[in-house]
């Protein structure tokens, strides 16, 4: 098994995943690189926070710069600098999310690029393909995201299509395991150049669905494991239900998926929404919040959410967190990075995505520590109430 689970608190669970390009340590937050990268970030710096791996999305590689196009210049790994491990998803949510003109049927979806408008059509073949030319450790399941609010009729018929689809990726990454990573070797290079480490198998995971309906979760978990694959996501959550009923779901969904396999949450989200979900006993999250927020000038720091924007910032000397020991709250005051916003720079989205992706990071190693250590609920309540005392108070 490519899955060991070291310490368990409550649900919580402390693993390691292993894959290809290196192991992963559990709970594990993974940075959102979009198009082949982190915004804002080097990947040497985003290794230096201490991420294990990072997210690559299929729907905006394949229309640019193109899978075959990455798979001839090495793969995403070494196109990108990212010798790590890299998680895809398939393309289903965001053909949803940002795709024109699109038409669903049981074949695969056909859309038209937000980019130029060019007709594409991505099935479960293609989706595997796609991250197989990437060379990605962990490819997703082609899945449909169902709406939210679902019927139960509607969001019943969506995840049988995706179930429907789940079997069929399955099949393809079969197909396709027996082949190198890399099917477009250019001259000149090893085939296997972006293989990763030889006998790691790279990962497939399947995603359960079924909207807020528990039976219908159920079904799904029971579709997936008699397909079987090496971790299983939760998808169609963080879409706009709120935490209660996202934790309201977890609740009744974790407890029924594979104990010995990683649970992935996917989309999700904000600390204490991480939080809550690793009580829930979820084991990888990914989202775009810290860098987004971070662009906005917003900070999610140990005393809550900061916006550097506020004019109360504006003769403050102190780091944005005084309890982080990240780059930007050692060197950069509260009134300097106020300063670069105003002054519309670079550097203070720069300097905010840092700072965010290191205060996930550390919380993450902070929710490892207390699983091991089986102080998950103390650590919890801490984080919590220090999160609920708010920022400081104006100098
Ligand atoms: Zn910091």
């Amino acid at each position: 098994m490519s899955f060991t689970i070291h310490a368990t608190d409550g649900a919580a669970r402390r693993g390691t995943l292993t894959t290809p390009h290196g192991e992963i340590r559990t709970p594990a937050f993974m940075p959102v690189g979009t198009c082949a990268t982190v915004k804002g970030m080097t990947p040497e710096s985003v290794r230096g926070l201490g991420a294990d791996i990072i997210l690559g999305n299929t729907y905006h590689l394949m229309l640019r710069p193109g899978a075959e196009r990455v798979s001839a210049l090495g793969g995403l790994h070494k196109f990108m600098n990212w010798p790590h491990p890299i998680l895809t998803d398939s393309g289903g949510f965001q053909v949803m999310s940002l795709a024109g003109l699109r038409k669903m049927d049981e074949t695969g979806v056909t859309f038209q690029s937000h980019i130029d408008g060019s007709k594409h059509h991505l099935t479960p073949e293609r989706s595997i393909e796609i991250q197989h030319l990437l060379g990605t450790d962990i490819t997703m399941a082609f899945d449909e995201c169902t709406p939210f609010p679902a019927s139960h009729e509607v969001a019943k018929r969506s995840m049988e299509l995706s179930m429907r689809w789940a079997e069929r990726s399955a099949d393809a990454f079969k197909k396709l395991k027996r082949y190198p990573p890399l099917t477009l070797p250019p001259k000149g290079r090893e085939a296997t150049a972006n293989a990763g480490a030889e006998g790691v198998d790279h990962l497939l995971f399947g995603i359960v669905q079924g909207s807020t309906y528990e039976d219908l979760r159920s079904d799904s978990i029971n579709a997936l494991t008699s397909i079987g694959f090496d971790g299983y996501a939760i998808g169609g959550l963080a879409v706009g239900e709120g935490q209660a009923e996202m934790f309201r779901v977890l609740n009744f969904t974790t407890p029924n998926m594979p104990e010995a396999a990683p649970r992935y949450l996917m989309g999700v989200g904000k600390p204490d929404d991480i939080l809550g979900a690793v009580e829930r006993g979820v084991d990888m999250f990914d989202c775009v919040i810290p860098t987004r927020s971070g662009r906005l000038a917003r900070a999610y720091t140990s005393r809550g959410e900061v916006n550097i924007k506020n004019a109360r910032h504006r003769d403050d000397p102190r780091p944005l967190d005084e309890n982080c020991d990240c780059p930007v709250c050692t060197n950069y005051s509260r009134a300097y990075l106020h300063h670069l916003f105003k002054a519309d720079e670079m550097l203070g989205p720069i300097l905010m995505s840092w700072h965010n992706l290191h205060y996930y990071q550390n919380l993450m190693q902070t929710i490892r520590s207390a699983i091991a250590e089986n102080t998950l609920a103390d650590t919890s309540a801490t984080l919590r109430d220090n999160w609920e005392k708010g920022d400081l108070t104006a100098l």
